[in-house]
């Protein structure tokens, strides 16, 4: 494995990156790492399971956890987000309680912020989305200082890269654990047949109004390496209505050709390899009840 000369002074940490939807976390995930692992849409549950991202330097490794957000749930699906969101805050060294500067800090957040007290844990609050002109850092200061007077702030731009380094240093310094899990070069412990059917979802949450991407899932049913270097994949998009496949599918068959596009560009990037991409829509009325669904989302669904 590594050799013992770098081994002895080794350290590491578990960072779980917790917050409201949209606060901008996996957008935090992707520019800590350096590479898109996690989507990001402007729409609001993008992010269903904890996506890992792996950041590896000098002698220390810090496994980023991003989560999905944290909201009032209602459906079988949701609950189980919000529960993930919560058991990786559990497992972990330090959590980033991310916060949205053009938001109020309201209840809600505050509710956020005596739970993780009540658990013991003080997280590190960072303000994010600084480069807007809209913002509300002082007034957010004040009620997090309010309750932990000597609380842990940062203020970032997860989009612009503003104050990231000094997160980091942070993280580094605080940083306890004694052994890697990761290679040095690991970016994330996720299937790669997992992040390709996540960046064909983000396209659906991109292309799609409304409910249309909250009542669908995507898969990727095979892999094919082909002997000239490329790649076949194949995706299943699940839907549960009759009527959303014909919306997906689109007139004559545009839409679905669109996304596929769109998809494929963006899976050449992150593999690297030329990719054939054949995309399915399926209808299965129960998908989201189902706890094969949930596993290859990595959820729980109780
Ligand atoms: P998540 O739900 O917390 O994972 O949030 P996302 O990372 O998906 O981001 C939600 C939206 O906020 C997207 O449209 C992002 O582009 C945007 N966003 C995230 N970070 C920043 C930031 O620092 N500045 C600005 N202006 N927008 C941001
Ligand atoms: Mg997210």
């Amino acid at each position: 494995m590594h050799n013992n000369k770098t081994q002895d002074n080794k350290k590491s940490s578990n960072i779980t990156i917790i917050g409201k939807p949209n606060a901008g976390k996996s957008t935090l995930l992707n520019r800590l790492i350096g590479q898109k692992i996690a989507i990001v849409t402007p729409k609001v549950q993008t992010t269903r399971s904890s996506i890992t991202g792996i950041f590896t330097k000098d002698n220390t490794q810090l496994v980023f956890i991003d989560t999905p957000g944290i909201f009032a749930p209602h459906t079988k699906l949701e609950k189980a987000m919000v529960r993930c969101a919560w058991s990786n805050v559990a497992g972990a060294d330090q959590v980033i309680f991310l916060i949205d500067v053009t938001k109020e800090f309201d209840d809600k957040s505050i509710e956020i912020v005596n739970k993780l007290k009540s658990r013991g844990i003080l997280p590190i609050f960072v303000l994010n989305k600084i480069d807007r002109k809209k913002s509300n850092i002082e007034a957010i200061e004040k009620v997090i200082t309010d309750i932990i007077n000597d609380a842990t702030l940062y203020k970032i731009s997860a989009l612009s890269g503003k104050g990231i380094d000094e997160l980091v240093e942070y993280l580094q310094d605080k940083a306890t654990g004694k052994e890697w899990l990761y290679g040095e070069d690991d970016i994330t412990n996720l299937p790669m047949r997992f992040l390709a059917s996540e960046i064909t979802r983000e396209q659906l949450f991109l292309q799609l109004q409304d409910e249309l991407p909250y009542n669908l899932t995507v898969e990727s049913e095979a892999w094919e390496n082909l002997s000239d270097g490329s790649v076949k994949i194949n995706q299943v998009i699940i839907v549960n209505k009759q009527n959303y496949k014909a919306m997906i599918l689109g007139n004559k068959g545009e839409r679905i050709k669109n996304i596929g596009t769109k998809s494929r560009e963006e899976i050449t990037i992150v593999l690297g390899l030329k990719v054939h991409l054949f995309l399915f829509v399926k209808v299965r009325e129960d998908w989201d009840n189902n706890p094969l669904s949930y596993e290859y989302m990595g959820l729980s669904i109780n």
